[in-house]
């Protein structure tokens, strides 16, 4: 690894000479820690077959050790000010391939021309969630999706039912993907330094959902309602939704019981199989 994209002094000189911005709007915060930028990389499983495609590469200290890890890298950043940068830092690495795009606006499946591959991504925090949604539902043939993102984030990706990180970000993300813990990243790790801790995850996405669920946008319609009113039975919180909407509180009340689960129940207490059937059921009536 070549040190220097980490050093401090360096990414200043690099802001200097071309005249750059630290745009906070745009969630830059440059990774400066060798070893975090390892662990990212062992974590993803990063090697010489892979095609990665990173999010959001910045001042490519990032880039630089998967581009030594993969087969072929394509880094999609949004800031055109820093286009010239990496074009420069990766000139004579074939395997670089710098797009400027907005991760949410690009065709991704045609970055990787239908290959496998995997994604990784320092992410801008003020999008995480609208680009692990993007990824996820993609129709990318991904082997994993590791990314740093905000602690709470993290935790709230990897939470249990019943726990008050519990909610729609966890549902959403666990319906697609097997999801790890990576560790706590501190502040120090960036500079200029985040408000907040962070921390990694990784995503495996399932070939097949865990859970069998008869309409997607409706099951996830029914986890919004639940989670939506946290401190509301279900059978109060579900009331607002298609299917439970015309009908009368006691056959509500009946649909959730026959899915198994008492009505009394909230929303955050139910696991991602008792979601699925409870949707179920309130999608057939
Ligand atoms: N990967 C670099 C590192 O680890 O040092 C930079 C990470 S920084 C937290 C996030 C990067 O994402 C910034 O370079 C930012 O400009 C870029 N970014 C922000 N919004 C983006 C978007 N919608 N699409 C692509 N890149 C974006």
């Amino acid at each position: 690894m070549t040190p220097r994209l980490t050093s401090v002094d360096y990414i200043k000189q690099l802001i200097r000479s071309y005249e750059l911005r630290v745009k906070k709007r745009l969630g830059q915060h440059f990774m400066i820690s060798p070893a975090v930028i390892e662990r990212i990389v062992d974590l993803a499983g990063v090697g010489p077959q892979d095609t990665v495609i990173e999010i959001g590469p910045g001042l490519g200290a990032l880039t630089e050790r998967l581009a030594e890890r993969a087969r072929r890298v394509v880094a999609v950043e949004i800031d055109r000010d820093l286009i010239p940068v990496l074009q420069e830092l990766f000139r004579e690495r074939e395997n670089v391939l710098v797009r400027q795009g907005d991760i949410l606006e690009i065709d991704l499946e045609e970055l990787t021309a239908g290959e496998r591959c995997k994604v990784i991504g320092n992410l801008p925090y003020y999008i995480t969630s609208p680009i692990v949604k993007r990824v996820l539902e993609s129709r990318l043939k991904i082997d994993s999706f590791t990314v740093m993102v905000q602690k709470e984030v993290a935790e709230r990706m990897t939470a249990r039912p019943s726990s008050k990180e519990y909610g729609l970000l966890t549902v959403g993300v666990q319906y697609f993907a097997e999801v790890s813990f990576g560790g706590v990243v501190p502040r120090s790790a960036f500079w200029p330094q985040p408000e907040v801790e962070s921390a990694l995850v990784k995503m495996t996405p399932y070939r097949v959902p865990p859970v069998k669920v008869a309409d997607e946008e409706f099951f996830f319609d029914v986890a919004r309602a639940a989670f939506g009113q946290r401190r509301k039975m279900l059978g109060n919180a579900l009331k607002g939704i298609r299917g439970g909407k015309k009908k009368a509180e006691s056959d509500l009340a009946s649909v959730i019981e026959a899915a198994g689960i008492n009505p009394q129940r909230r929303g955050e207490t139910l696991s991602l199989e008792e979601m699925a059937v409870l949707a179920n059921h309130l999608f057939r009536g």
